[in-house]
């Protein structure tokens, strides 16, 4: 009965940002439990090469182009996949950008507006195009991918852009479960610590970063991108069914400290 749960059989998934890293697992994870996922990404060779290399698995798998920041191409996807699937009952912002070492009084405009157009308009926009449908059929799960930047300031690195933008994904996901908690959809956050994808890989460059990031960690290291499906997999499942307006933290301890 509880495994059941877990379950996405006939279940329709789209994951922004899944030609790789945390998008990608969770793209793994979510087709592992039976659900048809939609791998959608700024490349869509990339996109299409993760979609095969599940499709390979025997899993069912596609690959689509976006840009999560044109709401134009936004809602054109959810269009383009409404035609073919009828609905999506699993929704999860993934796509996200990290610029660092950008102190706060020198940041260009551009830096500022790059980072909070990708981490929170582009969420939004995804949000509103597929919770829209979700609203209507009165089911659907939405897993926005926060970070514990969201509630600590990270050290060393100076990233006043993502740390805002991701503290907004987080009272973002609250609002939204708060207005669509009646409504059968259900709308949660994972806030991953530091996680072993491209996106961290300058710090293999630093070991003082290295060390500061690991000591401020208590179990020590660094997360892997399977730690972070994992949890949206719970989230998008109805293993899950109580929980809406969530920011699950998977930190390894770092917030704790
Ligand atoms: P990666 O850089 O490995 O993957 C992100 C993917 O998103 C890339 O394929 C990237 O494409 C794509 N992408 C970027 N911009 C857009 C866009 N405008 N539209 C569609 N796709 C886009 O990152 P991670 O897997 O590490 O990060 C995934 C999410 O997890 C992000 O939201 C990130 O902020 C969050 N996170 C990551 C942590 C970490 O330590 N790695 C920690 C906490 C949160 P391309 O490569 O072409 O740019």
């Amino acid at each position: 009965m509880y495994l059941e749960r877990f379950r996405l059989d006939d279940r329709i998934a789209l994951v922004t940002g899944a030609a790789q890293g945390i998008g990608f697992s969770t793209a793994e994870a979510l087709s592992e439990a039976g659900a048809h996922v939609v791998l959608a990404d700024l490349s869509l060779e990339g996109a299409e090469a993760g979609a095969e290399r599940l499709r390979s698995m025997g899993r069912s798998a596609e690959g689509m182009r976006l840009d999560v920041t044109r709401a134009d191409e936004v809602d054109a996807l959810r269009d383009r996949i409404l035609a073919r699937h009828g609905r999506v009952d699993v929704l999860v912002n993934n796509a996200g950008i990290a610029i660092s070492n950008e102190p706060a009084e020198t940041m260009a405009d551009t830096v500022w507006l790059k980072v909070l157009d990708v981490n929170l308009n582009g969420v939004f926009w995804c949000c509103r195009a597929f919770g829209k449908g979700m609203l209507e059929r009165g089911s659907g799960s939405i897993v926005n991918i926060g970070s514990m930047s969201g509630f600590i300031v990270n050290r060393p690195q100076e990233q006043a852009q993502y740390n805002a933008s991701k503290a907004a994904v987080h009272h973002l996901t609250k609002s939204l479960a708060a207005e669509w908690g009646g409504r059968g959809v259900r709308v949660n956050a994972v806030a991953p610590t530091y996680i072993e994808t491209a996106l961290t890989s300058f710090v293999y460059d630093d070991p003082e970063m290295m060390t500061h990031w690991i000591g401020g960690t208590p179990m020590g290291r660094m997360g892997r991108t399977d730690e972070i499906a994992s949890a949206v997999l719970f989230l998008a499942s109805d293993a899950a069914s109580l929980l809406t307006g969530s920011v699950v933290l998977a930190d390894g301890g770092y917030t704790a400290w």
